[in-house]
């Protein structure tokens, strides 16, 4: 428990957000009163999951503008991912007598992606091409446009990035995969909901995105891909979606998800936009207590919620920890916080170890208040004092 028995203040929304109660409630009724299995339709029961599992995909569809049909529900981004990327290499290497595939991957990636792709070329699949990125994380265009004319099978590029919030140019990026006829996998997890994402308009082959990000359940997400595309599956089983992704459906979650979608296509600029306004008053406050505190990614274009930051001579390590009973924050990717490894993202825009090591997630979302706000940046400045006072410090050359 934190202050006063009151929980820490949730400052981690890349990592997860909370489920919204009126996304909640209708995963309630879908799991106890409407549980139909949706292949079930000589019944009732059935035919209502399946009508749920219908809207949930008209939902879907207005978020990110998709026909319904091209909607693959899966357990969330990693499977959507790695269904897009084995898909893909899996369908080709049987097409054709070329062994090796060429996957082009921005170095900023999440490890579904890097992990995927590092999977198939130990298996002998593929080989992976890395695109150059700059400073601030974005995709060098020109570098690109080199790597597509060599024709890879594959590019993997994310729309936003899980850490430093770096917006990516989709709409550039895609059209350069189009001139040069490559399928394009974007991974949106961070971006849908947050920032608008037009599937058609931009012209994507895959989009992966997840419902923890958007204040939906876990274990549900979906790949949209794109009429036309040939895939193979992961799995293999009775036949639902197409026998692209078999078993049966998740109907709460996709509920769930369905909901999410819809709410922030109704909720996404108001809420985003307040959400801005908190990280920005948090920046300020940092910034006037801790003045030597370096932010690291693309300021004037990152996702409203993210703040990533240096603090010189403070391991990050240390200030989570003495932080962990006031604020939930993070030093990177949930899934890579466990490794000892420094964030390959910071790696790859080429921050010096030192600056690395003293680098914190702050993830701002639509609860967090502005009393939340203030009393983080005065809780992290206190603990930065005491972390100064101590002996225990990240040696940094300014
Ligand atoms: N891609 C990005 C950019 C993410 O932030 C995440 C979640 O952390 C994932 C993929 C994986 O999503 P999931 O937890 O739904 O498998």
């Amino acid at each position: 428990m934190g202050i006063n028995g009151k929980r820490p203040i949730y400052l981690d929304y890349h990592a997860t957000t909370p489920v919204d109660n009126r996304i909640g409630r209708q995963i309630q009724y879908y799991m106890s009163e409407s549980f139909g299995n949706p292949n079930s339709i000589e019944h009732i029961y059935g035919t209502e999951g399946q009508l749920a599992v219908t809207e949930a995909k008209q939902f879907i569809s207005q978020l990110v503008h998709c026909s319904v049909n091209e909607i693959i529900f899966t357990s969330g981004a990693t499977e959507s991912i790695n269904l897009a990327i084995q898909g893909i290499i899996h369908g080709a290497s049987r097409k054709s007598c070329v062994k090796k595939r060429v996957i082009a991957v921005s170095p900023t990636e999440h490890k579904a992606v890097l992990e995927t792709c590092n999977y198939l070329q130990r298996q002998g699949l593929a080989s992976v091409i890395m695109l150059d990125v700059d400073s601030y994380g974005r995709i060098d265009l020109q570098h690109l446009v080199r790597v597509c004319s060599a024709q890879p099978d594959l590019l993997c590029v994310m729309a936003a990035n899980n850490e430093i919030g770096t917006i990516n140019d989709i709409k550039s990026i895609s059209s350069i995969a189009k001139e040069y006829d490559i399928p394009f996998l974007c991974d949106a997890s961070q971006a849908v909901g947050r920032i608008h994402i037009d599937f058609e308009e931009l012209g994507i082959t895959f989009l992966a995105f997840t419902s923890h990000k958007i204040y939906g359940p876990k274990g549900i997400g979906a790949l949209i891909i794109k009429n036309g595309t040939e895939v193979e599956p992961l799995f293999f089983g009775g036949g639902q979606q197409r026998n692209i992704r078999p078993g049966t459906l998740n109907v709460p979650g996709i509920v769930g998800l369905g909901e999410a979608c819809r709410l922030r296509s109704l909720e996404m600029i108001k809420d985003e936009y307040q959400i801005m306004l908190r990280r920005d008053k948090l920046q300020d406050l940092l910034l006037s207590l801790i003045p030597e505190i370096r932010i690291n990614g693309d300021v004037q274009n990152r996702l409203s919620g993210n703040l990533h930051i240096s603090i010189p001579g403070i391991s990050n390590g240390d200030i989570i920890t003495l932080l962990r009973s006031k604020i939930a924050i993070s030093s990177g990717s949930a899934c890579s916080s466990s490794s000892p490894l420094p964030s390959h993202v910071l790696k790859a825009i080429g921050l010096p170890d030192e600056q690395i090591r003293s680098s914190l997630r702050i993830g701002l979302g639509k609860y967090t208040s502005n009393e939340d706000v203030e009393q983080a940046a005065n809780i992290i400045a206190e603990s930065v004092k005491k972390l100064r006072g101590s002996t225990n410090r990240v040696t940094y050359s300014i």
